[in-house]
């Protein structure tokens, strides 16, 4: 089985991720696509966010009634600062035989030097850069995948790119609609919306 990886605070899920995780799913022809949200995100620490269990409920209200989509709550469950290699230890633990994929955010191009041991994660899944389809950017596609081999060693397989649509529309512009009391439907499926109005999340946090 094919199965993609696809970690992220989610605070809140918007209908970019589920877009860009639909777009990957059909480019590596995946059979699953793993949504993981995070306990905490080393790169952000000291950021405030939404308490993990309350993310992981808003995430499973994205992916509800999609067949391609799940959740797995190992990040939450574990606590503490989520690293990915340790993630992908015991995902390659518990799926040997099947093909895995690491879906990253082409903005991560930027961050992944300081990630924890880039190396093993390249050898415990196959990283995927998913790269918005209009994006120039600074970097080209085969700078980017060279920029990330120079940290992973050149004797583990490249990344692959990934072309995902553009969908204009992050958490943080999520967030500060709330907080400034416009509607955000049609940035969320409604089931998170509910979630959202509900617990009253957002509306006092600054961006
Ligand atoms: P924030 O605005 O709080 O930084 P975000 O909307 O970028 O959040 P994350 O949870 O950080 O959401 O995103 C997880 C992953 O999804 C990241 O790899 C990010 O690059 C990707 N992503 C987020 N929004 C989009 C989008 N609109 N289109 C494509 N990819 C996206």
């Amino acid at each position: 089985m094919r199965i993609g990886f696809f970690g992220g605070t989610f605070d809140p899920p918007h209908v970019g991720h589920l877009l860009v995780a639909s777009d990957a799913y059909e480019v590596l022809g995946l059979d699953r696509l793993v949504f993981l949200p995070n306990a905490q995100q080393p790169l952000k620490a000291g950021q405030a966010v939404t308490p993990p269990e309350v993310r992981l409920a808003m995430v499973q209200a994205l992916v509800e009634g999609e067949a391609r989509f799940e959740v797995d709550p190992l990040e939450v469950e574990r606590g503490g600062t989520s690293y990915t290699v340790d993630t992908l230890r015991t995902l390659s633990a518990r799926y040997p035989a099947d093909e895995r994929f690491l879906l990253l955010g082409a903005d991560v191009g930027r961050t992944f030097p300081q990630w924890r041991e880039p190396r093993a994660i390249a050898t415990l899944a196959q990283l995927a850069l998913m790269r918005r389809r209009d994006e120039d950017g600074e970097l080209d596609d085969a700078r980017l995948v060279g920029a990330l081999t120079d940290v992973t060693g050149r004797d583990v397989p490249p990344p692959i790119v990934v072309r995902t649509r553009r969908v204009d529309v992050s958490s943080t512009e999520i967030r500060e609609r709330v907080r400034t009391g416009r509607s955000i439907r049609g940035f969320v499926p409604d089931a998170v919306a509910r979630f959202i109005a509900e617990r009253g999340l957002y509306h006092m946090r600054q961006s």
